[in-house]
């Protein structure tokens, strides 16, 4: 994929090939990708839970979404499929500090969210959950990580580094192309 373009243009590329991708994908593999993403989103609305329980929504409003500022590249192979396939996949907006921020937070499900944001919760958050609520929040990381890597493990597109970066180190070649 060429580098020199930008990043919004690249994104498009992107998106357009995965979906074209998809058409390809044997129903067995289809099936798996989306029983896969299945239990990530299972895992996401729950991490989602707990965040609204530390009273989350509130503490975002009021910090105008800080830690978005670094998303930039936070969008995985996982969260496109996932767009794709069950949610919708927002049109990005590169002139934002992060591509899917909108005028209302973010505007990608819960479940399509990255990996970097459903798992990311500050000091002010943290410290309103009890001690419980703060071991289930890094026990379903912990689970919902081990689901990503599968996905690593499976698809040469597919990294927690995010599809800007990986795309450039995979010249040629499809997003997902097996792994072996
Ligand atoms: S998680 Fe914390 S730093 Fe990020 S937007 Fe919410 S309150 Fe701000
Ligand atoms: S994808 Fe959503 S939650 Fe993640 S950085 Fe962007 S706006 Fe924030």
């Amino acid at each position: 994929m060429n580098a020199s373009i930008s990043p919004a243009q690249r994104w498009q590329q992107i998106v357009a090939s995965i979906q074209q991708e998809l058409c390809c994908v044997p129903e067995d593999e289809l099936q798996w990708i989306k029983q896969n993403l299945v239990n990530i989103h299972a895992l996401q609305s729950e991490l989602h839970q707990l965040f609204i329980a530390g009273d989350g929504l509130n503490q975002c409003q009021e910090c105008q979404g800080d830690c978005c500022d670094l998303g930039n590249n936070h969008m995985t192979l996982v969260n496109v499929l996932s767009g794709l396939l069950f949610n919708n996949l927002p049109a990005a907006n590169f002139a934002q500090s992060c591509p899917f921020m909108g005028a209302h937070g973010c505007t990608l499900a819960v479940q399509t969210r990255p990996f970097n944001c459903v798992t990311f919760i500050c000091e002010r958050i943290e410290a309103r959950l009890s001690a419980e609520q703060c071991q289930e929040f890094y026990a379903l990381e912990k689970q919902l990580r081990a689901q990503y890597q599968a996905f690593d493990q499976r698809y040469i597109g597919s990294s927690l580094r995010g599809l800007l970066i990986r795309s450039q180190s995979m010249p040629g070649s499809k997003f997902l192309a097996g792994c072996d």
